[in-house]
C-alpha cells in the first residue's frame, strides 16, 4: 500500500467495495445472470482525495462523479500520481460546460439531447478526442430528474449514428427514491424495454448504467450492466 494511503480509510473502503460486489454477485445469481456481466461503478462525488487513493489502492479505475468541474479538480491533483484512473461524468451537464468533459471524462451517462451531443461533439473534435455515451431516459416522470421522455428514445437514438465522436453504449436512468419496489422496479424495466427496442435501431445500444446504493439489486433484476454505487462504498454524504 502506498505510504499516501491512509490506512483507516483503505481498510473501510475495501470492505465495503468487497461487500458491494458480494451483493451484486447475490443479486445476479437471484436473477439467473451472470454476474460478470454487471460492473461496479464507484461514486466519488463529494468525497477527497484519500478516498480516492485509498479506492485506487483497492483496485478502482474509474470512477463515478456528478459535477464536472468537481471531477476535473479531482482528476488535475491527481492524474500524475494515479495515471490510469478515469472519470465518469453520471451528473447533468450545462450545454457550456461540455468543452471540460471533451478534455478528460471517459464515459458520459446523462446525454439526453441533441444540442448536448452537437456541442460535445465540437469540442471532442477540437481535443481530438471520443467519448463512451449513455443516453438518459426519465422513467420515474419526475419533473425534477432530467433525461429523454421515453417516447423520444428511439428517435433521438437513430440521430446518434452521425455524431462520430460520440459512441454510444446504452441507457442511463434514475428511479424515485421510493420504499414502493414495483415502482423502483418498473423505471428499471422501462429502461430494459427501450434498450431492446433501440438494439433493432443500433445494436451498440446493449448496457443499461441503473441502479445505486438503494436499489441496485432491483436493477441486476431488471438487467443492469452497469450499477453507480456512491454512500455504500465511500460513506454517508
Ligand atoms: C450520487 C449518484 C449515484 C450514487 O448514489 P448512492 O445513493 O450514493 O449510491 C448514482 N447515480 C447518480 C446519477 C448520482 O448522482
Amino acid at each position: 500500500m502506498p505510504e499516501a494511503v491512509q490506512e483507516d480509510v483503505y481498510t473501510r473502503i475495501k470492505t465495503n467495495l468487497q461487500d458491494a460486489k458480494e451483493t451484486i454477485n447475490r443479486a445476479a445469481q437471484a436473477a439467473g445472470r451472470d454476474p460478470a456481466e454487471v460492473r461496479l461503478l464507484p461514486v466519488s462525488k463529494t468525497f477527497g482525495h484519500d478516498s480516492i487513493r485509498a479506492a485506487f489502492a483497492a483496485g478502482v479505475r474509474l470512477l463515478g462523479e456528478n459535477v464536472v468541474q468537481e471531477a476535473q479538480r479531482k482528476h488535475e491533483a491527481l492524474q500524475e500520481e494515479l495515471p490510469d484512473l478515469q472519470w465518469v461524468l453520471i451528473g447533468h451537464l450545462q450545454r457550456n460546460k461540455a468543452r471540460y468533459v471533451a478534455r478528460f471524462v471517459t464515459e458520459f451517462h446523462p446525454l439526453h439531447s441533441t444540442r448536448l451531443a452537437d456541442m460535445l461533439q465540437r469540442r471532442l473534435d477540437l481535443e481530438d478526442r471520443t467519448l463512451d455515451v449513455f443516453v438518459q431516459v426519465n422513467t420515474s416522470g419526475e419533473e425534477s430528474k432530467h433525461g429523454l421522455e421515453p417516447a423520444d428514445t428511439q428517435a433521438f437514438i437513430s440521430t446518434l449514428k452521425e455524431y462520430d465522436r460520440l459512441k454510444l453504449r446504452g441507457f442511463m436512468t434514475m428511479a424515485p427514491y421510493s420504499t414502493d419496489k414495483e415502482l423502483v422496479a418498473g423505471c428499471f424495466r422501462q429502461l430494459r424495454e427501450l434498450r431492446d427496442a433501440a438494439l433493432e435501431v443500433d445494436e451498440r445500444a446493449a448496457e443499461l448504467s441503473m441502479g445505486m446504493s438503494a436499489d441496485l439489486e432491483l436493477a441486476i433484476q431488471e438487467g443492469a450492466t452497469t450499477v453507480r454505487i456512491g454512500s455504500a462504498i465511500f460513506g454517508t454524504r
